[in-house]
């Protein structure tokens, strides 16, 4: 499944795996990076493309419930 190019220009909510905690970017951030620094606990988090999977499908999943 690839990662939708519908949601470049959506804010994504996704979690830091090491604090939990919530963060949004655009889908076209999230899409481009490997790791990110987060604000939180001030780590380097690895982002995978499973991770993003999972992230673009939950939003896709939303956006399709409301819109279509
Ligand atoms: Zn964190």
């Amino acid at each position: 499944m690839p990662l939708s190019s519908d949601l470049h220009d959506k804010n994504l909510m996704f979690q830091c795996q090491r604090c939990s905690r919530t963060i949004v970017r655009k889908g076209s951030w999230i899409k481009s990076i490997k790791t990110f620094r987060c604000e939180g606990c001030r780590s380097e988090v690895p982002m995978t493309y499973g991770h993003k999977l999972a992230i673009f499908e939950r939003h896709r999943h939303l956006a399709g419930k409301d819109s279509k």
